[in-house]
């Protein structure tokens, strides 16, 4: 046998389907001006649910089409209806002529491999429960791997197996990875021999499926199966939702079709699953991805067509109030950039529409004043701001650092003020309830004209006098759907910003924030000192450890302050999936400080299983100079600001992420002490995680940090796994590499929304609908 087995698929060998997408960019831009300006709609009725045929068809639950049975295997899937069924595409296609990589076989997995068969032999059993049987063992291989095949069964059976597997016969095998005596090995596994054109010549008798799939078409798709649903079963029920949508109407306008050089929608479902050719795989992805970012773009400009379009009351900028004496009494200049950032927010805010910003700023670059001096703002003109942080210990502090900053115009006290002043005060879930009843009453009755809190602000028990503007700090650890139901709060929709310190690549603020309109702070406050980054693999250079510590002593020696930081609370808090997955816990590094070279400094434990009293204090106590080193979790990874911490040790540093290393060492260098942070690792130097410490180590530029972990990250993970309903909408696009389809579709959703302000166009009102669905789904499900 001289044929070359060495054949690398050049589809993609990945779980990714996408990378055989056309890039957005080979949509040429000019299509853009042949979109008409008029004509395309439709005046069918909008009172009904789904309006097109289109959207009936797709929307067919699958017991309708597969029978109730079939339908509930793929609940486990997540898939529901004919058109979630079209939309689970093939993980990798084989062209029947390729073999697969029998090298990266796991035990456990289910796989399809397309390969050679080496050996077939025949066993007689003589012992055990399978005497009288016989047993085949096979080996097949892909020219680099090998895997054994064994069936056992009667004589004519085993017989006719082995007529089947001759060697030099190539064939597809589908089976779940076994392992015995040490080689990974498939037993009754689904098999059909192919020619080399493909075509399929053989096979066990019952796998009538798999003849009928892979007898169907040049290119044999290859579905994410579980052990219920092999990628045969998956690919004959494709083909019966396939089938009955058969005769359906594209949802779209034949205008926005034509303009956008789309692929028949029908043909393209068709297309992915049972396609002739690569280009149609293609072809038919390009419509799919298409879909994705146009649905989603166009929610997005409805969504804010639908805010530009409520009332909100203008709130506009007044002289000699709040703001004004708050401004007297600032104890720095802003920066430039600041000052543009709020002129532009108090442009917002005098419209009689909702204000709706997202401020990215780099971490320390003083997003809190911007926030506070708007808030001012709103209560110059009678109304209340709410402002919603993502953790505990953070709310805490901003009541803590907004009080402070406001000084004798917080509270109550209007005669040493002139009087002006307002009320600051905190709701979180874990205050006690006299006290969360008097907060309640303060937001309640208007008297706090300022109101910080966790997701407890978004509880029924919180009510507001008149709630002007929401700021929500921190957004990547809330969703848009909390946003609104914080903004569902007020009589008329209130002034919405949100702030963040990740930053975000333009695509996804474009389909996370899409309706958000974006302003950036990248200048730090000048007098800020310099944080010099030092990774310390204690694995190799034991000695180091010592020198660690040594360093935190000489810090505090000159009254510095520091944090320790570690990835879990307790030694018993490991990963229950993995025990071993260990890592430095704050209570046994705080016993080891506080009993060796730490004993006589001042040291606290703060992590988020202390009784909230109990981390206000201690959180208090470090703000105030009381305390020396905190050994913490990550709790204090974002927005905490004691300008005197000026060292950080963190433990383990490995098994952060990029961002998270960056926003932790984000604490320290707030003042005008120079901050050193130490990453503990004992990580080996060439590991990925190494890389990730040393590209923290390497620069302060949040931007650049931001790329780096992009790049190693997988996309949902971009998007944040609490990010935001709309997540659910993105399946075959991918955030990051897509932008140019993601722009051309966000110019296509201006131009119908312009043509269509109501979506009289019962293809795109369907469209809007159904992600709106599905993003409401995911918050409910989450919730
Ligand atoms: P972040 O954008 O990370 O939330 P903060 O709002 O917490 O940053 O600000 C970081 C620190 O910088 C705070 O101590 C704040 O008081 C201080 N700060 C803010 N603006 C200025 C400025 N213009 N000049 C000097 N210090 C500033
Ligand atoms: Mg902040």
């Amino acid at each position: 046998m001289s044929r070359h087995l060495e054949l690398v698929p050049d589809l993609p060998e990945s779980s990714d389907p996408t990378s055989v997408a056309p890039k957005g960019k080979e949509r040429p831009a000019a299509k853009k001006a042949a979109v008409p300006k008029s004509g395309g709609t439709s005046d069918r009725p909008a009172a009904q649910f789904w309006r097109t045929t289109g959207f009936t068809r797709l929307s067919v639950p699958l017991s309708g089409v597969l029978g109730g049975k079939t339908a509930k295997a793929f609940e486990s899937l997540k898939l529901r209806t004919v058109g979630d069924l079209v939309l689970h595409l093939p993980r990798r296609y084989v062209s029947g002529t390729e073999l697969s990589d029998l090298r990266s076989l796991r035990e456990g997995e289910e796989v399809t491999v397309l390969a050679q068969v080496r050996t077939a032999s025949v066993h007689g059993m003589h012992s055990g429960r399978g005497a009288g049987k016989f047993r085949l063992q096979a080996t097949i291989t892909d020219g680099r791997g090998e895997l054994n095949l064994t069936f056992f069964g009667a004589k004519h059976l085993v017989d006719y197996w082995q007529g089947q597997l001759r060697p030099g016969a190539r064939g597809i095998f589908a089976g779940k990875v076994g392992a015995f005596q040490g080689q990974p090995q498939l037993t009754h596994p689904d098999f059909v021999i192919v020619d080399d054109a493909g075509q399929v010549i053989g096979g066990a008798q019952r796998n009538l499926d798999l003849v009928k799939v892979a007898g169907a078409s040049g290119w044999i798709g290859l579905y994410p199966a579980t052990a219920k649903l092999r990628t045969w079963t998956i690919a004959s029920c494709v083909a019966l939702a396939l089938d009955s949508l058969e005769g359906m109407e594209d949802p779209l306008p034949s205008w926005l079709r034509r303009a956008a050089d789309l692929m028949d929608q029908p043909a393209a479902y068709r297309a992915v699953h049972r396609p002739d050719t690569e280009d149609d795989i293609r072809a038919g992805l390009g419509r799919i991805q298409f879909d994705e970012a146009f649905g989603l773009q166009l929610a997005m400009a409805r969504r804010r067509a639908i805010a530009a379009a409520d009332g909100a009351v203008p709130r506009p900028r007044v002289r000699g109030g709040l703001l004004d004496a708050f401004d007297e009494r600032m104890p720095f200049r802003l920066t430039d950039g600041q000052q543009q950032v709020s002129d532009q927010l108090f442009g917002d805010l005098a419209q009689p529409h909702p204000m709706q910003r997202l401020l990215q700023g780099e971490v320390g670059s003083g997003k809190t004043v911007v926030a506070l001096r708007a808030m001012l703002a709103v209560v110059d003109n009678g109304g209340q701001a709410a402002l919603l942080a993502p953790t505990e210990v953070l709310a805490a502090q901003h009541h803590r650092t907004i009080t402070a900053m406001l000084g004798d115009l917080a509270g109550g006290d209007l005669f040493t003020s002139g009087g002006l002043g307002t009320g600051v005060t905190l709701i979180t879930g874990s205050m006690s309830a006299p006290r969360r009843r008097e907060a309640t009453l303060a937001a309640a009755s208007g008297e706090a004209g300022i109101v910080v809190g966790t997701h407890a602000l978004l509880t029924s028990g919180t009510q507001f006098a008149d709630l002007g503007l929401v700021v929500v700090d921190e957004q990547h650890r809330f969703g848009v759907e909390q946003r609104a139901a914080l903004a569902a709060k007020a009589e008329h929709r209130p002034h919405i910003l949100v702030m963040t310190a990740t930053p975000i690549p333009r695509t996804v603020a474009m389909t996370v924030f899409g309706d958000l309109e974006t302003s950036t702070l990248t200048e730090i406050p000048a007098g800020r000192a310099d944080v010099s980054t030092v990774v310390v693999d204690y694995a190799a250079h034991p000695g180091w450890l010592r020198r660690t510590w040594q360093r935190v002593l000489e810090e505090v020696g000159e009254g510095r302050q520091a944090y320790v930081v570690c990835p879990r609370i307790s030694a018993d808090s490991a990963s229950k999936a993995d025990p071993d997955d260990a890592g430095a816990a704050v209570e046994d590094v705080y016993a080891q400080l506080t009993d060796g070279p730490m004993r006589d400094l001042r040291v606290a434990m703060l992590h988020g299983r202390l009784p909230a009293e109990e981390k206000d204090d201690v959180m208090g106590r470090f703000v105030a100079g009381e305390i020396d080193v905190l050994v913490a979790t990550t709790v204090i990874e974002v927005g905490v600001d004691v300008p005197n911490a000026a060292a950080m040790v963190i433990c383990d540093a490995d098994r952060f992420g990029i961002s998270q290393l960056h926003q932790l060492r984000g604490r320290i260098g707030r003042g005008a002490h120079p901050g050193i942070c130490l990453l503990l690792t004992g990580t080996p130097p060439d590991s990925p995680a190494a890389e990730r410490l040393s590209a923290v180590a390497g620069t302060r530029d949040g931007f650049a940090l931001a790329k780096v972990d992009l790049e190693q990250r997988r996309e949902g993970d971009v998007l944040g796994a609490e990010q935001s309903g709309m997540r659910s909408s993105l399946r075959h696009l991918r955030v990051l590499d897509d932008e140019d389809l993601i722009t051309y579709a966000r110019d296509l959703a201006a131009v119908c929304l312009e043509k269509d302000p109501d979506l009289a166009d019962p293809g795109l009102a369907d469209i809007v609908e159904a992600v709106e669905r599905r993003a409401a789904g995911d918050w409910l499900e989450r919730s």
